[in-house]
């Protein structure tokens, strides 16, 4: 018998046209008002609070979030241990200062989140552009966060007890000023007595959704493998994006390689094969001496060493299922 026909009012709905009349389910649903319905099959999702709002904006960003969440389904129901419920979903990015400088752009694209609120603890699901679930998966537990602020420019700002600060951007200001209210009911101020516990966000594997601490090669748990981010590392350090493209980054991936393959032309083939560098003021063919390769030795070798430093950073963001 199917979950959907379950639940008090769909007993009755049941009994009085058995068969007939499938509950309303999110799988099903076309829209996010079908879920607010007294005939919703149960489900892990308190639907009130999720599409909560009045207005034509708040109906907007219900719609938005009703995508969202639809997408995530599939990928967070296993995750849900029995009791946990799910409040609230929006989308995210983190990206330092250093990854900012470094990699740009690519680290909004690598560092994208879906933030599920549950009664338990936030998860944070890796998505791609299109809001599709990816494998990392990693969660916050409530009694970890000291604060959660919205910032003047527009960034929600989780804090942990031991001062590591999140910072989520690109979570829309009606959002981020819903959690700040309903976090502050969850979220406690602690006293120093009680801060051993992890200040970071703690991975889950991306098969049976245990907490993995550290960077195991393994889950301890089912004893699914793991992506090696040393591994990583090193492809990045041979050619940079091979270790993108071991972790499964594809699209930055190539376009990583496209940009090395053209440094690597431009600085060691194409004067190899002249013999010589083309003087810039003159339009001449100069030889090539020595000074000319310690100086693209040092460009080159820096431009691995960093690929490789991101791609050993990046890769650490999670368990990557090997
Ligand atoms: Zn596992």
């Amino acid at each position: 018998m199917p979950a959907a026909w379950c639940g008090r009012f769909g007993r009755e709905v049941k009994d009085a046209f058995p068969r007939f009349i499938p509950m309303t389910a999110l799988a099903s649903a076309r829209r996010f008002q079908d879920l607010l319905a007294p005939d919703v099959a149960p489900s892990p999702y308190d639907f009130q609070t999720l599409f909560a709002g009045e207005g034509w904006l708040a109906r907007r960003r219900s719609k938005r979030r009703f995508q969202l969440l639809k997408k995530l389904d599939p990928r967070i129901r296993p995750i849900l241990r029995p009791e946990e419920r799910v409040f609230f979903v929006t989308a995210g990015t983190t990206v330092s200062l250093a990854e900012h400088f470094f990699v740009g752009w690519a680290a909004y694209y690598l560092n994208r989140r879906a933030l599920v609120f549950t009664t338990q603890r936030i998860l944070l699901v890796q998505i791609d552009s299109r809001k599709r679930p990816r494998h990392l998966v990693s969660q916050l537990r409530y009694e970890q966060i000291a604060s959660v602020s919205s910032t003047w420019n527009g960034i929600c700002q989780v804090k942990l007890h031991r001062g590591l600060k999140l910072k989520f951007q690109g979570v829309a200001r009606a959002e981020r000023k819903f959690l700040h209210q309903f976090l502050a009911d969850i979220v406690q101020p602690r006293t120093g007595a009680e801060t051993s516990e992890t200040n970071h966000l703690e991975h889950l594997c991306p098969k049976c959704f245990a907490v993995v601490p550290g960077h195991p090669p393994s889950c301890s748990a089912c004893g699914a493998p793991f992506k090696s981010a040393g591994r990583a590392a090193l492809l990045s350090a041979i050619f940079p994006g091979l270790g993108d493209l071991y972790l499964g980054h594809r699209g930055f991936a190539l376009l990583e390689l496209f940009g090395s393959a053209f440094l690597w032309f431009v600085l060691v083939i194409a004067p190899l094969v002249a013999g010589g560098v083309i003087d810039e003021q003159t339009g001449e063919l100069l030889p090539i001496d020595s000074s000319y390769w310690i100086t693209v030795g040092i460009v080159v070798a820096l431009a691995h060493t960093i690929d490789a430093t991101m791609t050993h950073h990046f890769a650490r963001k999670g368990h990557h299922p090997a």
